[in-house]
């Protein structure tokens, strides 16, 4: 052995740095890998919203496993069953709830990929870790009728999330109920957040935020809060290594009426998982892989209780969502005149999920904005749209389509049935709050892009026809 080495023993510096190296390891330990994720992922849930529909065969299907112990908890308020799953019969007990929100549903695709996991043949050794150290009660999907309407609210028009002290929806009150009968050391408590959120000062999307959820207006820390911390702790080791810097923090402003803040406040340590956007992942599958991976994660490391050793720098470190900070398009660099004034702007656009129209939502220098599509305006002008009149039957192809575009038209009006689209372009049809001379804020993402030479490119509802090559321009990042 080398003397240097010898010293740096004697000092007991390697030591340290070993057992430290240790300690992150244990912390990070994550048993559902990538590839285990995709043996186990279940399929058919990739869609932008999961109703009762999706998970009742698969509920069905593990109700016949004897590692799982369903009871129907109760009913929504037009009748759609609500289901608990109790799993393991340890003293450390984990309760996590998905979609109070009806239109929140990633991390119901999520549980389902738990329960495939928890259920699979090969995982018996890693179930006999954890099966008598914790009790886990799982309830996916709270708001069913939500679900069905595609709607964050109940049946009834009540944010279930702000019912945790009225206490008026039947949903609420199972939910509650289940938690007070089950007294949970744990609470996790799954959502959705809107797509705009950046992490931090950064560019990139918090495709997943964390929170340990205020008891108080004065957010103190009390044994239960400190734990749950701790828990995002790990959390946040597992999440820098799979996708490094898109985790970001909730906001945390104490919410009396919330069901996390109301479960803080009765000792239950409660982590808000929300799960956000990320490029190219319209449903929201990055999101549900990393949820299916934080729930493994938690179980183990509540099971050995490795989550004790997270020092809560760990979790104040996280930076804070930045609400807006990522916009759905950015056009950059587009030349505007008004009144002689001549400016180069940038454009932020909000596309319209559900196929309505997508509009401007901000003008000037947005540097400090990402976007899940971007375009590079430079060298080009703004041209106000200008309206086809629809007269007498119009049937587009491509060649006829852009040609028109050339002229200045933007969209048509009139009589819609007179327009036969054979072209692979998007139409709009009898726009209403179209911006004029200038882009303006709210009105319509429809208008042309000019340069000398005439007409190079229109933005027809939010997506750009590039008119010299005949595409639709695919601006994701
Ligand atoms: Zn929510």
């Amino acid at each position: 052995m080398q003397s240097a080495l010898r010293k740096l023993l004697a000092s007991g510096f390697l030591v340290s740095v070993f057992s430290l190296t240790m300690a992150v390891q244990a912390m990070t330990m994550n048993s559902l890998s990538p590839t285990q994720y995709n043996e186990i992922k279940q399929s058919a849930l990739d869609k932008p919203q999961l109703v009762y529909d999706d998970i009742a065969p698969l509920l069905m299907q593990h109700q016949q496993n004897p590692l799982f112990r369903f009871t129907q908890l109760g009913q929504s308020a037009l009748g759609t069953p609500i289901w608990q799953i109790d799993i393991g019969s340890g003293p450390v007990k984990i309760l996590a709830w998905s979609q109070m929100h009806g239109n929140e549903s990633t991390a119901t695709a999520a549980l389902m990929d738990l329960l495939n996991f928890i259920a699979a043949e090969r995982q018996k050794s890693w179930r006999d870790t954890w099966l008598s150290k914790v009790s886990i009660r799982l309830i996916p999907m709270v708001n069913p009728d939500g679900a069905a309407a595609g709607s964050r609210f109940n049946s009834m028009g009540i944010d279930i999330n702000r019912d945790a002290k009225a206490l008026q929806s039947p949903e609420g009150r199972l939910l509650m109920q289940a938690a007070k009968e089950f007294k949970p050391d744990f609470g996790l408590n799954l959502h959705d957040q809107n797509r705009f959120y950046a992490v931090g000062d950064t560019n990139k999307q918090a495709t997943i935020s964390l929170l340990a959820p205020a008891f108080n207006e004065a957010k103190d820390i009390d044994d239960a809060r400190k734990k749950a911390m701790q828990l995002i702790g790990d959390m946040r080791d597992l999440l820098e290594s799979e996708l490094p810097g898109y985790l970001a923090k909730y906001n945390d402003t104490f919410s009396w009426r919330s069901f996390g803040d109301t479960f803080a406040g009765m000792g239950i340590s409660t982590v808000l998982i929300e799960s956000g956007g990320h490029p190219r992942d319209d449903n929201r599958q990055v999101a549900r892989k990393l949820n299916a991976q934080l729930l493994v994660m938690s179980i183990e490391s509540i099971g050995s209780g490795a989550y004790q050793q997270q020092p809560l720098s760990a979790y104040q470190a996280i930076p804070f969502n930045r609400d807006g900070g990522i916009k759905d398009v950015l056009i950059n660099n587009l030349g505007i005149s008004v009144n002689g004034n001549k400016a180069q702007v940038d454009l932020a656009l909000e596309l319209d999920t559900s196929g309505g129209q997508g509009r401007v939502r901000d003008i000037g220098d947005l540097s400090i904005y990402a976007g899940y599509q971007q375009f590079d305006a430079s060298g080009l002008q703004y041209q106000a749209p200008k309206a086809y009149a629809l007269s007498q039957a119009l049937t587009l192809d491509n060649a006829g389509y852009i040609a028109l575009l050339r002229q200045g038209y933007s969209h048509f009006s009139g009589d819609a049935a007179l327009l036969s689209n054979n072209s692979d372009f998007p139409v709009v049809i009898n726009p209403k709050g179209l911006a004029t001379t200038t882009p303006q804020r709210h009105r319509l993402a429809t208008f042309l892009l000019r340069n000398d030479k005439g007409v190079q490119l229109a933005l027809l509802n939010g997506q750009l026809l590039d008119l010299n090559n005949a595409t639709l321009l695919d601006l994701n990042k």
